[in-house]
This record gives structure tokens, sequence and C-alpha cells, in this order.
């Protein structure tokens, strides 16, 4: 079948040429190798219809004393309780900081990491730890939405979407911060659907067609304009966010997780091991707490000193950006209009 097609395209191709004989001839090549031009930089993203290439400018984004969040509210977005407070933890302080509101939306249950006896006790600990994360954070809200943790792959898409554009419109959400749908590798499922939901609801949520029981009720079409999209696999880094103010901050919000960690207790853990070797670690004493947030400095967010190294900054975080954007036609016009 797709050599029958391949041949009827073949003919149609000669036939357009004009010369039916040109599909029997001498093969002549159709295509041809040439070097390919580096892709362009600056397209535009927030519309949805450019960002094509992978070579993109960085922007730095450092604290600001002005206060641009105030009247702004963003939703930090994730499968598990660890994920904000791990890769967006700083930012998400940053911008409360700055006059933000927040919510946390939390969508797995949590049920498969973490130490308990049952499936049920881990999700309860995981459940307080998320309540006292979002409360660490300063967050006014903390949603959970309850899907299977690990299995959130065998849930259907749309329906998450449709809450998250409910929330999204209820709450007027103008900013997340969420798991990017574009990156490269990803092995938890969870991870990967819950940025697919939530990059579709994002742009689903401004819809005026959308869900019109919404607007029946009260709601309006209102969606996130802003995007901070972190990832655990390679992708497009084009937001630096300088969380240097807000280190130690972050690493007491990552020690609420004592249940799924990263943090945990490790720190007292690789000071008793150590200890019964003989050894020690030069800054890892003092209060077992002292312990746990050298092991983080020095351990678990080595990434973000590392981060934070390639652009001046103790440590930061990275993210691919998606803004609000000017359309083509309203910039063309804005370049180009003149008075009549
Ligand atoms: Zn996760």
């Amino acid at each position: 079948m797709v050599r029958r097609e391949f041949l009827e395209r073949t003919l149609t191709a000669g036939a357009a040429l004009g010369s039916v004989a040109a599909a029997s001839a001498a093969p002549v090549s159709a295509t041809k190798e040439v070097l390919s031009p580096p892709p362009p930089t600056g397209e535009k993203t927030g519309g949805g219809t450019g960002g094509t290439s992978y070579q993109v400018p960085v922007t730095l984004e450092r604290r600001r004393p002005d206060k641009p969040g105030r009247g702004k509210v963003f939703a930090a977005i994730q499968p598990h309780c660890d994920d904000i407070p791990i890769f967006a933890g700083g930012t998400v302080l940053k911008l409360i900081d700055e006059g933000y509101e927040g919510i946390l939306i939390a969508m797995s249950d949590d049920s498969m990491a973490g130490k308990g006896k049952t499936y049920g006790e881990i999700t309860l600990k995981n459940e307080q730890d998320t309540f006292e994360v979002a409360r660490r954070l300063g967050l006014k809200h903390t949603l959970l939405l309850n899907y299977p943790n690990h299995n959130m792959d065998a849930w259907p898409i749309v329906e998450m979407r449709a809450r998250l554009v409910y929330i999204f419109r209820a709450f007027k959400i103008d900013t997340v911060l969420s798991y990017d749908p574009s990156a490269l590798y990803e092995r938890n499922p969870d991870h990967t659907v819950a940025a697919k939901a939530v990059e579709s609801a994002c742009w689903m949520a401004r819809s005026s067609w959308d869900y019109p029981e919404h607007f029946a009720a009260g709601l309006t079409a209102h969606g996130p304009v802003e995007k901070y999209y972190f990832a655990r696999g390679p992708q497009v880094v084009n937001r630096v966010v300088d969380t240097t103010d807000f280190l130690e901050q972050k690493i007491a919000v990552n020690l609420a997780n004592v249940t799924q960690g990263p943090i945990g207790n490790n720190g007292v853990r690789v000071r008793d091991k150590l200890a019964a070797e003989g050894k020690r670690l030069p800054g890892f004493e003092g209060t077992d707490e002292q312990v746990n947030r050298a092991y983080a400095k020095e351990i678990t967010f080595a990434r973000d000193r590392q981060r934070g190294a390639a652009y001046g900054f103790k440590v930061a975080e990275y993210f691919h950006y998606i803004g609000p954007d000017e359309s083509e036609e309203a910039e063309y016009i804005r370049a180009h209009a003149v008075a009549r």
C-alpha cells in the first residue's frame, strides 16, 4: 500500500512536469543535501505557533524588589510531593516574595514513594508533608487531585485537563510552574502526563468555547500566560532564575518532605555511617537538622550550585519559560502603521 502510494505520487509528479517519460527516465535525484543554517533565534513561543529553535537566548531573572507579582496568581503543579520543592522551590519563594499569590496542585496520591508499612500509611504521610510544604512555601491553597501514583498514564488525560481548566479559571491563574511537556527524556509517566495535561489546559482555559458550563456558572475564559517548565532530561533552557536569596528557605521546604525526601534524614545517616568507620565530613556537624541541611547544600542541591555557577550566581534554577508575546499581526501593525 505504501509502495502503491509512492508510485502514484511519482507518476503524478512526472505528469505535472509535462512529461510522462519523466517518471520512467533514468533516475534523477529529487533530493539534495545542503548544510542546514543555524535555526532562527527569538521566534515567538507564547502564541503556540513558533519557537522551533533550540538555539535560544537565555534570560537571567534576578530578584525584583518592586513587587511585580502583585495582583497575580500562580499555580505550582506537581505529580509528587517533592517535584516543585526540588526543581522550582527557589523560584516559587521568589515569586511569593515579589507579591504573587500562589496555590499548590498535587496531582497524584503519592502512594508509591517513601517509608511506611502500607500504601495507606505512605499516602497519609506524604499528604501531611505536602500540606507542610505548601505552608512553608507560603501558598494559599493546596488541591489534592488524587490520581494513582506511577499510573497516571492510565487515566484519561482529558479528565485531568478539564479539572485544570476549571481551576485555572476559578482561581484566575496567570502563571504556572510544572514539568516541561517538551523535555526529551522522562522515565516517570506521571511527570509526562501531568506536563501534557497542564500545557493543553493552559491553552484551552483561555478559549471562549471550551466548557461553556463554566461560563454559565459565572466563570470567564482565563488561562495562564506565563509558564516556567522544569525537566529531568534535556530541555530548552531559556530562563535562569537566581535563587541565591532563597536557598535556606528552599532547604527548609524540602526538609518538610520527611517521608519521601530527597533530603529526609540522609545527613544524619551519612554522619553516623562515617562515624562508625572512624571518619567524618567537615561541615556535617551540629544538631541533626544542621547535618541534614549540610547534606542538602552539599549533595541534594549541588545541581543548583552548578547551574548558578554557569551564570555567575551562587545557585539557580533552570526553566523552559514561555511567556506572553505579541501576535505577529500586532507586532507588524506597531512597527509599520502610519497616520492616514
Ligand atoms: Zn515526581
